[in-house]
């Protein structure tokens, strides 16, 4: 596998990482198009092109910004790392492929998600509705299970709305029943497991560092996002790990 062609996703990858950001901090707000420039969130100057390095800019800067000293928030190069990782990895794992393409669209509804919901604990309808159409064009070869996997998201999310009586949120039954569009029946139980037990141990983590109550709501949408990537790369492997004990 080419090194460089790695490397060229990873490039990508941090300034689709950026546009992500953007997209998950305007969508809510309306603002995607209202705004072209990129700005400060504390003292509203634009930023110039030096500021919007991905990575290397907040590092320069020490994570704040150079006028009103203001810091930046640290989600924002994680995101961005994450995403060029995950674009990096995609490629050196599937190469040109079918799952090259389905990945580069999971990473690109996931990271706008993943930083809207830490930002406003809100999922946008607006990106799900967008990657819908996109997830079934993808799904078209097997549309069969696909139905079956939204049918198993969407019943098994909704016995959960009525039963913990509002303790999980509509964004999060919507965006798990387009993942179980996109994974199909199977993949999508093994996700929602781990999403839950990924979201117990980051619950457990954030109340331990900010020692705040638990009434503190901590957005799913990361722990969801990063059970949909464990399954995407790791899933089959896992089930047939799991499966070889009953086989
Ligand atoms: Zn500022």
């Amino acid at each position: 596998m080419a090194l460089s062609i790695i490397l060229i996703f990873f490039i990508y990858g941090l300034v689709f990482g950026s546009f992500f950001n953007v997209v998950g901090l305007r969508v809510p707000q309306k603002t995607l198009f209202a705004q072209n420039r990129s700005y400060c969130d504390t003292c509203q100057r634009t930023l110039t092109w030096s500021e919007l390095i991905p990575v290397v800019s907040y590092v320069l800067q020490r994570g704040k910004c150079r006028k009103c000293g203001e810091s930046i928030s640290l989600i924002y190069p994680t995101m961005e790392l994450a995403t060029g990782i995950l674009a990096a990895y995609t490629f050196y794992r599937y190469g040109w492929s079918r799952e090259l393409l389905f990945g580069l669209v999971l990473i690109s509804l996931v990271m706008p998600i993943t930083v809207s919901d830490i930002a406003y604990r809100k999922i946008p309808n607006a990106i799900l509705l967008f990657f819908s159409p996109i997830f079934f064009v993808l799904r078209l070869d097997a549309l069969g299970d696909a139905l079956l996997g939204a049918i198993v998201a969407f019943g098994l999310l909704m016995l959960i709305v009525v039963l913990s009586k509002g303790g999980m949120g509509l964004g999060d039954v919507k965006y798990f029943t387009l993942l179980g569009f996109a994974f199909g029946p199977l993949a999508f139980l093994l996700l929602f497991f781990l999403a839950t037990l990924y979201g117990a141990l980051i619950g457990v983590i954030v109340l331990q560092v900010k020692k705040t109550g638990r009434k503190t709501k901590i957005p799913f949408a990361p722990s969801i996002g990063l059970a949909a990537f464990t399954v995407f790369y790791y899933g089959e492997a896992i089930i047939q790990w799991y499966l070889s004990y009953f086989l």
